[in-house]
């Protein structure tokens, strides 16, 4: 008999054998342990047949995923043709793990249209996870626990996401090291008990990791070997008001332009070795940067850039029948034109509404004309906001001459343009202490090219 339990479809012992044939609705089926299993899932596959013109697997149940599978419903995909297989579920918010660990809360978070797609009929097979790819017979191989099964696709949708880098430094293996990416990580960090952490990386999620930690009582030092903070998302002039913000208000330690060399340790990590000296922690909190978690395309035999899976506008991967989208791929900037990697959830939910499109057979022309990124985040009391290119971002995807020009600094409200080719192709807002209204759209206008 199919269960429900929470939100996932589960059968009472292994769910693999008995509904993955209903959710597919095709009889190519096979257990890969053997001739009985095979015919038994073959049986089950024919009786319990769920008749639907495209058989979409999506793997991962994060932002990309989801969102695909809410868009090819909106795209009048059948969802009982709709599987997502997850490794983890229900899915959460990743940018809500900072306030997790401020408020020591972890309710809450999860994704709501999850809900949503188990309701509306979208199959979820999880906790399980896709091991294998054959893009010529149309397969994927699906690992629960101890065992593992091939089942047929007609599109598969890879949205694995990406994983956390850290840099190989001597010592990351000890006690009290971790990342922070997954609500385990938040889980590890709200056993500390005061003490003090060393958080490496000041982009936005080492800055809001930090500001979540000294609100819970640790010392706090954050170390980034850039000199100054945010690198990828604000330039200069607008994050040193933030520097001053983090050290004057949060009590936060900054060493900007700064190496970690070493971590020390017996078991347990008790400090951090850098080139400006040596810091005691607890805690160690890597938030270095992420890389695309792809080897599952790359091992099919999928185009990509450095590990991050090409697309064109519609997410189609070089694998016919294949998309990918989020952080596991590359994606279009919109202002240049050109592919690059940028791991962020807009980014995932802008691709997921072309792939729906380009599934259900509703596309036409050349798919996204690209993201546009639109970043707003709240660091403590300060906020940062930007839509469109950095000036540093401008330049890595080849507007040379690109720069800032700050037209608002004073009364807690600092604010650039960023001009490139003579254009405006980017704006950046910090505000400290208070919210500061945002004209997106006149922005927007400035930035998009006039109608022709
Ligand atoms: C602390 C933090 C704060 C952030 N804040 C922001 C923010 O403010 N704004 C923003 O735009 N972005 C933010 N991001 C980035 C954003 O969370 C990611 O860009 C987004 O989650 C990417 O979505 P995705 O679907 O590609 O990957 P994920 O959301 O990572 O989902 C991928 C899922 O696939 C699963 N999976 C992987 N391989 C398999 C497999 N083989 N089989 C089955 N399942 C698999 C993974 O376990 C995961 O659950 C933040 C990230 C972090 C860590």
């Amino acid at each position: 008999m199919l269960v429900k339990r929470g939100y996932g479809t589960l059968r009472d012992n292994i769910p693999a054998l008995n509904f993955l044939p209903r959710i597919l609705g095709k009889p190519k089926h096979r257990e890969a342990k053997g001739r009985e299993g095979r015919e038994e899932g073959l049986r089950e596959a024919i009786s319990e047949r769920v008749e639907s013109t495209t058989h979409v697997l999506i793997v991962g149940g994060g932002i990309g995923g989801i969102y695909t599978a809410l868009n090819l419903i909106r795209e009048g995909v059948n969802p009982h043709g709709i599987t997502v297989v997850a490794d983890e579920w229900p899915p959460y918010s990743r940018h809500r793990l900072p306030e997790a660990l401020k408020c020591g809360y972890l309710g809450g978070l999860e994704l709501g249209v999850a809900k949503e797609l188990v309701d509306a009929g979208v199959n979820v097979v999880s906790p399980a996870r896709v091991v294998g790819v054959d893009p010529v017979s149309r397969e994927v191989i699906i690992q629960y626990v101890g065992k593992g099964e091939e089942v047929s696709y007609d599109c598969l949708v890879v949205a694995t996401g990406g994983k956390p880098f850290i840099p190989p430094i001597p010592g990351i293996g000890l006690r009290g090291v971790t990342t922070f990416y997954r609500l385990n990580d938040v889980r590890r960090l709200l056993s500390l008990r005061g003490g003090s952490a060393v958080v490496v990386g000041g982009g936005l999620v080492g800055v809001a990791a930090a500001i979540s930690l000294r609100r819970r009582g640790l010392r706090v030092a954050l170390i980034e070997l850039k000199r100054s903070l945010l690198p990828q998302v604000i330039d200069p002039p607008l994050s040193e008001p933030l520097r001053k913000y983090l050290t004057g208000v949060e009590g936060i330690k900054l060493f900007l332009g700064s190496r970690v060399k070493k971590l020390l340790g017996s078991g347990r990590v008790t400090a951090v070795l850098t080139d400006s000296g040596t810091l005691s922690a607890d805690a160690v909190v890597f938030a270095t940067g992420v890389r695309p978690n792809s080897e599952l395309l790359l091992r099919a035999g999928a185009s990509n850039v450095r590990g991050a899976i090409t697309v064109d506008g519609w997410g189609r991967t070089s694998l016919a029948g294949v998309y990918a989208l989020g952080d596991c791929a590359l994606s279009k900037d919109y202002i240049t034109g050109r592919a690059t990697y940028r791991p962020l959830g807009f980014v995932a939910a802008h691709y997921a509404k072309y792939v729906a499109k380009a599934i259900a057979g509703t596309a036409s022309g050349e798919g996204t004309p690209g993201v546009i990124p639109t970043i707003y985040e709240r660091l403590g009391e300060a906020r940062v906001y930007r839509l469109g290119l950095s000036a540093s971002e401008a330049r890595s995807l080849g507007l040379s001459d690109a720069e800032v020009e700050v037209i608002k600094s004073g009364d807690n409200v600092w604010e650039a343009r960023i001009l490139a080719k003579g254009r405006i192709v980017g704006w950046e807002l910090v505000t400290i202490g208070h919210e500061h209204v945002i004209p997106t759209a006149t922005y927007l206008k400035q930035l998009l090219p006039p109608k022709p």
